[in-house]
């Protein structure tokens, strides 16, 4: 992988976790002139949720903002017609180097990441390139509840919602496996904060997490029942 460099750009928080986006290092650039957010698009039949890097021009504001893979496609590749769409070739949805990008017919489907094998997927630019970074300085302190924006279609923030109906991507930074039904995944039992898709991302993130994985205190719910 000589001479081969990548961007990561931070997008923050979503789904339960810090999330990043992988560019082409000829892209870096537009971090000069763009704000980056994390933007967690529900599906309509209720099966799960997607994570895309969303993108805007800080001098003209979030409303002229646009997904980051059609932004780079109509940088790179021209426009993108109707009845077509830009997809990520891998799965992952924030890998948004040009060669995991693939512009198809409306009506075309890909596999879904999930039929991709779990080693091709850990073999991955993307995975190798996240469990790399340092553990985001934010996420030790975070005290937030989790939250979700939704916006309407001028990019206004509609509403800010708490955790209630936020679907988790697994809490191991590389993974992206996200749940297809709210509380699919199983919680940290210690903090009650971060949830996995397995046991072996919970092993492998141990090392990180453990250093603000904070005992959840339920004093009050004891006194109340000694008997317990
Ligand atoms: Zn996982
Ligand atoms: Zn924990």
């Amino acid at each position: 992988m000589s001479g081969f460099k990548l961007g990561i750009v931070r997008l923050g928080r979503a789904a339960g976790k810090t999330k990043y986006a992988l560019l082409d290092e000829r892209d870096i650039s537009l971090v000069d002139n763009y704000a980056f957010e994390a933007k967690v698009e529900v599906n309509k039949d209720g099966d799960g949720a997607k994570i895309f890097a969303f993108a805007y021009d800080v001098t003209k504001g979030r409303s002229t903002g646009q997904y980051l893979h059609e932004l780079l496609w109509e940088k790179h590749s021209g426009g993108i017609a109707q009845g077509w769409k830009v997809i990520h070739r891998n799965g992952v949805t924030v890998d948004n180097r040009m060669e995991n990008l693939v512009l198809l017919n409306d009506k075309c489907t890909i596999p879904s990441s999930e039929e991709t094998p779990n080693k091709n997927r850990e073999q991955s630019l993307y995975w190798i390139a996240v469990q790399q970074l340092q553990a985001d300085p934010l996420e030790e302190h975070s005290i937030d509840p989790i939250y979700n924006r939704y916006y309407n279609c001028n990019g206004e923030i509609l509403i800010t919602e708490e955790d209630a109906c936020v679907y988790y991507e697994c809490h191991y930074p590389p993974c992206t496996n996200i749940e297809k039904d709210i509380r699919e995944f199983s919680i940290c039992g210690r903090c009650q904060e971060v949830r996995y898709c397995g046991t072996a991302c919970q092993q492998r993130d141990w090392p990180v997490h453990k250093r603000y994985c904070r005992e959840r205190r339920h004093l009050l719910y004891r006194e109340r029942s000694p008997e317990r």
